[in-house]
């Protein structure tokens, strides 16, 4: 039976989402409550006769989805009849009712009361899902009149002193500034919980940070740093489309228990990160912008512009100036997808090569315990944002490529490739063809390899797979990526390199330069495979060192699995 009412409850959430977001209980009879909040939901998805039959009797029922033989939509089961007086109470009740001014209902009295201070934005969404969840909610206001329309009718609006005595718990959504103005409620909130929900206009490096200072003004409560890394917006739609993460500290940890226990029933994940002092790195949070994407984001759009004028150099300025030829048509369309696959594929080497960079650096050093610099230490925590760039750009390269017939200038070259053919010209050659579909081929592949890493790179993804599988894709599907890529700019390259006149203003062709990091990260990753380095490498990752007399063999079981771990830097 509680399986089965649990069941019930879960379709009923279900429901709820999907229709009946204005609806709530209204009983007043504490044991029947539950029961009686689902039957309220129930009736607003069913059709008439079906809640009327399910009103009168006690038993088990199905209830049907508005045709009469369609799925049952959910099964319950009455415990008790319901009785008549509860029955005549009307289901929603209008806003005026109960004199004009709005109480918490009886029916949720167990719960505890939850106050928020302040009536902007932030209040009012964690208003809306305080009361979802099951709480009382009271909120102070400077001027309740003004703001009560705005708040659900089960959230009671009310002065701030009212607010603060009657809540537990209570949140502080007035911004930092004002925080001085509650100074006259410390009587009504000491050995409360405060939880204050405040974000800062800039980085704070030195502190101390808001919930420091509100604790510093409130003494006698506890202050819990908390929800200010979750828009108001996030909020009201709840953990579904929100972050579900909700990072926490406090100095004391009943209270940070109870604000844990009221992120659960919210739907969300509370993060404890520990003491007060956390609160800065808190706050900073939400204000830093891609801290870990602006090296990759840089190098980027340095790469891309450095392409991107070299060919224009090349493909664009020299026709003109050498011949007289306008082809600045190229500029939108050609220059940028040649662009693109250059600033993708140099991207790609820069995910391998400091992990090649490490590895040397301790077959240099015969150890693993001195520290890497610091620019190799930060280069190796960007690889996944660098192999995201390089993704983007391979991803645009196809679009683009795809999107070349589309253009004008093209049909006019098929044109004359037509005129061409019916002159008698060959166009046919078969080098050519052979080379094209290669080059498509690699470049496909090459793609798809780069696709499957990036998918491996999310999170939830990389949380489905363990340590081996995840150095599996990333290292040995990565360098295949890598080699594809390569394969594919060499074939575009084919016999372009020993062609004189590709050498516009004596400047080699774009795929030289591209070929050379890829190239170097390929060759680096055959040398860590020779066996004799592996093995030193192995036995370095093991904790052997060269000058100490940490010294010792390894099993020859142990080498088996020394190219993933070459790969393991
Ligand atoms: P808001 O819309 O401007 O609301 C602030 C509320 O503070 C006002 O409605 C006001 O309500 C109250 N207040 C109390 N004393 C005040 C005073 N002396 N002067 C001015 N207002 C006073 O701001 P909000 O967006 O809800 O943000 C509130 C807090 O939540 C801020 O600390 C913010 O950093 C934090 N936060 C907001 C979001 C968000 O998405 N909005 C996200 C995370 C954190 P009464 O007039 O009714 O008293």
């Amino acid at each position: 039976m509680k399986w089965e009412l649990r069941l019930n409850e879960r379709r009923l959430k279900g429901l709820r989402r999907q229709n009946c977001s204005g609806m709530r209980d209204v009983s007043s009879d504490e044991n029947f409550s539950f029961m009686r909040l689902k039957l309220i939901w129930i009736f607003n998805f069913i059709p008439h006769r079906e809640a009327r039959a399910l009103r009168g009797n006690q038993g088990y029922y199905w209830c049907q989805r508005g045709q009469p033989h369609s799925r049952p939509a959910l099964k319950i089961k009455i415990h008790r009849r319901i009785m008549p007086d509860d029955m005549a109470r009307p289901l929603i009740r209008d806003r005026g009712e109960a004199g004009g001014s709005r109480h918490l209902e009886a029916s949720v009295s167990d719960s505890p009361v939850i106050g928020i201070m302040g009536t902007g934005d932030f209040s009012r969404s964690l208003a809306r899902r305080l009361v979802s969840s099951g709480y009382q909610v009271v909120v102070g206001s400077r001027n309740p009149k003004r703001s009560e329309a705005l708040f659900p009718e089960e959230a009671e609006v009310t002065s701030q002193v009212e607010a603060a005595s009657q809540a537990a718990l209570v949140f502080v959504a007035v911004f930092p500034e004002h925080h001085s103005t509650l100074l006259e409620l410390k009587p009504s909130l000491a050995g409360k919980t405060l939880v204050d929900v405040s974000n800062g206009l800039r980085i704070n490096h030195d502190g101390p940070s808001n919930a420091e200072q509100l604790a510093d003004m409130f003494p006698e409560s506890d202050v819990v740093k908390g929800f200010n890394t979750i828009s108001a917006w996030a909020l009201q739609r709840g953990p579904r489309d929100a972050s579900r993460q909700i990072f926490l500290c406090s100095n004391s940890s009943t209270a940070k228990s109870s604000v844990m226990q009221l992120c659960r029933r919210m739907g969300f994940v509370p993060v404890d990160m520990g003491l007060l002092s956390s609160s800065l790195e808190i706050e900073n949070l939400p204000l830093s912008l891609f801290p870990s994407w602006r090296i990759p984001i840089l190098c980027t759009l340095f790469l891309f512009i450095l392409f991107y004028l070299y060919n224009f150099l090349r493909d664009v300025l020299q026709p003109y100036v050498t011949a007289g030829k306008s082809v600045f048509y190229k500029m939108p369309i050609e220059t940028v997808n040649v662009t693109l696959p250059s600033v993708a594929l140099v991207m790609l080497a820069l995910v391998y090569l400091p992990g090649l960079c490490a590895a040397f650096f301790q077959l240099w050093s015969g150890t693993k315990y001195n520290r890497f610099p610091n620019w190799l230490d930060r280069w190796l925590t960007s690889r996944k944002q660098f192999g995201l760039c390089s993704f983007l750009c391979a991803a645009l390269h196809a679009i683009y490529s795809l999107s070349l017939p589309m253009r004008k200038s093209a049909r006019f070259k098929l044109l004359l490739a037509v005129r061409q053919m019916k002159e008698g010209d060959e166009v046919w050659v078969e080098e050519e063809v052979w080379r094209m579909e290669l080059y498509v081929s690699a470049g496909i592949m090459a793609l798809g390899l780069l696709s499957l890493l990036a998918v491996t790179s999310l999170p939830s993804v990389a949380n489905s797979v363990n340590w081996r599988e995840f150095t599996f894709i990333q290292s040995t599907v990565g360098y295949c990526a890598l080699s594809m890529a390569t394969i594919h700019t060499l074939l575009y390259g084919w016999g372009r390199a020993f062609d004189p006149s590709q050498y516009r203003f004596l400047l080699p062709p774009t795929f030289m330069l591209v070929l050379v990091l890829p190239c170097v990260a390929l060759l680096g990753r055959l040398a860590l495979c020779v066996p004799c380095v592996a093995r030193r490498l192995q036995q370095i990752r093991r904790g052997w060192e060269k000058t100490r007399h940490i010294r010792f063999r390894l099993p020859e079981d142990n080498c088996r699995n020394r190219l993933d771990d070459v790969s393991n830097v």
